[in-house]
């Protein structure tokens, strides 16, 4: 039988992997995975791992789900493919209509790709197209927030301000303007998170009120910065950018592709400030973590502006496996388990028995800003050596491996972000490993 060692050695000789700088794989292991089942992760060698970040934030329901599988089964017999232009299918109608209600039919068309950073793209074009289509041909520019991350392609990076993932291609990129972040990890003496929200509207209203007349969009991730270390903002910010953007005629883009589907707390990110967006981007759980499948939602006003005679006034985007139908099924069981077993609500709960299994955080003084929205939790390692400090999130990992967990800090913001399916016993199971990795780690 193959070792694992074996399949290492192969993987690294011709697999290339993602946002890896692969000269680390020397020192940081890199794991074979063989299978998975609810929140665990089996290496080939029959060890377990327990996925506490959701394979990157994609899985919501568990590895190998009963119904999701079955789902998928049944789908693959029907119709594996079919393209989407000129060709319609029942995944596909069903999925967008049930999300078309889930926003009371605000966002009543919803648009397809793969991947999250192309739903930013198309957004993005929309946006821009949309406003071009009525004679408003000086809407070109885009804003986006201090600490963004939008994903990874040449569009998708311009309005992304993580300098790690931006800095080697910058000649490359249509820089948008980057306002303050309402980052409540910002507050001064005295100041409580909502203020430190109005702050930043402010400062995007300076930039909305010098760029008038040529702004096409405002992209944010509602409630939680993800990739830049789940910096979490007040809500009071999005009820104050959907007023700019609508004194301001601009549209607003929520990027909900990691904090939607139920991730922050509701199944939209947006309705936690009660309001909707232009355009709504989701991916990552939308397929409970299983294919690749993302979309745009946008309003009927945004659909008319493009309806025409004229082919050219069309949006003309496209992807090869646009809407693909197994995806779309996959999406279809995951708001299955949503409708069925309460989700919202049971999260509700485990919500409140993660902030009980972490209490002692909050007196321990290597530890800042602890915090938490819906099923994503997070706090800061204070680590003052700065040599200890640029590789604590790699020496996290690792230790987190020895203790049968797959976590990846950014930075020195731990954070876990489990799928919805764990338990109370697995929750404090999960408190109990990541609190010795801790130790371990600033030991
Ligand atoms: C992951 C992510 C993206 C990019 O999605 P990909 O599928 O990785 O291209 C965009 N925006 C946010 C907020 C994300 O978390």
């Amino acid at each position: 039988m193959e070792t694992q060692n074996n399949w290492v050695a192969r993987s690294l000789q011709h697999v290339w992997h993602p946002c890896t700088q692969m000269q680390h794989h020397e020192t940081v292991p890199l794991i074979p995975v063989s299978h998975g089942r609810g929140i665990w992760l089996y290496d080939m060698d029959g060890k377990r791992y327990l996925d506490a970040i959701s394979s990157w934030w994609v899985n919501l329901f568990g590895h190998a789900n009963p119904r999701i599988n079955a789902a998928l089964k049944d789908q693959l017999d029907k119709l594996e493919h079919a393209m989407l232009a000129g060709f319609t299918h029942a995944p596909v109608i069903e999925l967008s209509e049930k999300l078309s209600a889930l926003t009371g039919h605000a966002l009543g068309h919803s648009f397809y790709a793969s991947d999250g950073a192309s739903a930013v793209e198309i957004a993005l074009k929309m946006s821009f197209h949309a406003w071009r289509n009525g004679g408003q041909t000086e809407k070109q520019e885009f804003v986006c927030i201090q600490g963004s991350y939008h994903g990874e392609t040449v569009g998708a990076l311009a309005v992304t301000d993580v300098s790690l993932f931006r800095e080697a291609y910058g000649p490359m990129l249509q820089r948008a303007h980057v306002v303050a972040s309402p980052d409540a990890r910002l507050a001064q003496e005295g100041e409580t998170a909502a203020d430190v929200a109005l702050r930043a509207a402010a400062d995007l209203e300076r930039v909305l009120q010098e760029r008038q007349g040529k702004v096409a969009a405002v992209i944010i991730e509602p409630l939680v910065q993800c990739a830049t270390g789940m910096a979490m903002h007040d809500p009071v910010y999005l009820r104050r950018l959907r007023e700019l953007c609508d004194q301001y005629q601009v549209h607003l883009i929520a990027d909900e592709i990691a904090v939607g589907c139920g991730r922050s707390g509701t199944f939209f990110a947006c309705e936690s400030a009660q309001i909707w967006p232009d355009f709504l981007c989701l991916s990552k759980g939308i397929s409970g973590g299983y294919l690749p499948l993302s979309l745009v939602m946008t309003t009927d006003a945004v659909y008319q502006a493009f309806y025409d005679a004229d082919v050219r006034r069309g949006f003309l985007h496209s992807h090869s496996y646009t809407g693909n139908p197994l995806a779309c099924r996959a999406a279809l069981a995951t708001l299955a388990i949503f409708e069925e077993e309460n989700v919202i609500a049971t999260n509700r709960q485990k919500s409140q028995m993660i902030a009980q299994a972490f209490a002692g955080l909050h007196n321990d003084s290597r530890v800042k800003h602890v915090r938490q929205q819906g099923m994503i939790f997070a706090f800061d390692a204070v680590v003052d050596d700065p040599a200890k400090a640029s590789t604590f999130s790699r020496r996290f990992f690792s230790a987190a491996l020895q203790q049968e967990l797959l976590m990846r800090p950014i930075g020195r913001s731990v954070y876990l972000m489990p799928p919805y399916i764990l338990n109370e016993e697995e929750i404090t199971l999960l408190a109990q490993k990541t609190m010795n990795v801790f130790e371990e780690v600033m030991a």
